[in-house]
C-alpha cells in the first residue's frame, strides 16, 4: 500500500501531513506532555490521533484545533475520542487560542504540526504567551535548533532571539524520519517551550523589538552600524555598549532589547 494512505486516509501534502505512528515515539512524546486530569491541554492538527488519544485518556476534556475538514470529521464520530474532545475545524493560524483559556490554570499546547507553517504558527503562539504554560511541538531538527540557538552560532536568527525572549527553550528528543507515514525528507525533534510569567528582559514595545530583530537578521552579513544606519547613529550603539561593527547574530537578546527599550525611549521623545 501506498505510504501516503495512513488509516484510510490519504496525506494532504498541502497540510503538512505526516503521521506518527511509531508507539515508542508516541509514548517518549506523551511521557514529556505527562497530561494531568485538571489541565487545560489544546492540540494542534489531531490528524489521525496518534497523540490524542493517550493525551485524551488523561484528561476531563481535550481541546484540538485540526483544518482539515474530513479528519476533523473522523473525529467527531469517533466512538471513544468524541466525547472527550472540543473539536475547533479552523487554521491554527487565525485561532484565538486566548478564548480557551479560563480560570487561573493556563494552557497547555502540543503537537506535530505542520512544517510548512510552524514558525509563522509560533510566532501566532507567542500573542497568548501570557495565557499558556507550556507548549511541546514536532517540528523539523532545524527549527528546534534555532530556537534554542544562542549568539554567534549560524542557526541564530529572529526566531532564535523571539522565542527566547517569550520563552524557556527545551529540546527534548530526536525523531527519525522513519517514525511517520508518510516518511519526511528531514530529521525532526520535539521541544518545549515555557513561557515566562515575566520575560528575563522585558521590552517596552514588542513590536519594535520584533522590527529590529527583522531588519538585522535579514542584513545578517553587514555590521550593526549599517543594520540600523536609519534608526540610530554609531555613537548612540557605543553609548549602549554596542560595538557598531558586530554583526547581527553576535547580539545577545539582552542587547536586542536594550536597543529596542532605547529606540522605544527615543521616539516618545
Ligand atoms: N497529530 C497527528 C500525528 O502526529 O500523527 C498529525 C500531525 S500532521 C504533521 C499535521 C496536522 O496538522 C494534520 O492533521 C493537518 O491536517 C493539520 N493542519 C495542517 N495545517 C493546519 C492548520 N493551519 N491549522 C490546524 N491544523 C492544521
Amino acid at each position: 500500500m501506498s505510504d501516503k494512505v495512513h488509516m484510510g486516509h490519504t496525506a494532504r501534502k498541502r497540510f503538512g501531513q505526516n503521521f506518527l505512528h511509531d508507539p515508542m515515539v508516541i509514548d517518549q512524546i506523551v511521557a514529556a506532555i505527562h497530561p494531568q486530569r485538571h489541565q487545560q491541554l489544546v492540540e494542534i492538527g489531531p490528524g489521525l490521533g496518534a497523540l490524542t488519544e493517550p493525551v485524551s485518556a488523561s484528561v476531563d476534556k481535550l481541546h484540538v484545533v485540526e483544518l482539515d475538514r474530513d479528519l476533523a470529521a473522523r473525529l467527531e464520530e469517533h466512538p471513544v475520542l468524541s466525547p472527550r474532545l472540543e473539536i475547533h475545524q479552523i487554521d491554527a493560524m487565525k485561532f484565538d487560542f486566548g478564548s480557551l483559556q479560563h480560570g487561573d490554570e493556563k494552557l497547555r499546547v502540543f503537537g506535530n504540526l505542520p512544517y510548512n507553517i510552524s514558525t509563522p504558527l509560533i510566532f501566532h503562539l507567542f500573542e497568548f504567551a501570557d495565557k499558556i504554560s507550556d507548549m511541546h511541538f514536532m517540528l523539523q531538527k532545524e527549527v528546534v535548533q534555532r530556537l534554542a540557538a544562542g549568539p554567534g552560532s549560524k542557526t541564530y536568527g529572529r526566531l532564535s532571539v523571539m522565542a527566547q525572549y517569550y520563552c524557556r527553550v527545551i529540546p527534548v528528543l530526536e525523531v527519525g524520519p522513519g517514525a511517520f507515514k508518510p516518511a519526511p525528507k528531514v530529521t525532526s525533534a520535539v521541544v518545549r517551550l515555557e513561557p515566562y510569567d515575566v520575560p528575563p528582559y522585558p521590552a517596552k514595545d514588542v513590536r519594535l523589538l520584533e522590527r529590529i530583530c527583522r531588519e538585522a537578521f535579514n542584513q545578517r552579513r553587514k555590521t550593526l552600524r549599517n543594520c540600523f544606519k536609519h534608526l540610530m547613529s554609531e555613537s548612540e550603539l557605543e553609548a549602549l555598549g554596542i560595538n557598531p561593527v558586530q554583526r547581527p547574530e553576535q547580539l545577545s537578546l539582552e542587547q536586542f532589547v536594550t536597543i529596542a527599550n532605547y529606540l522605544a525611549d527615543k521616539a516618545a521623545g
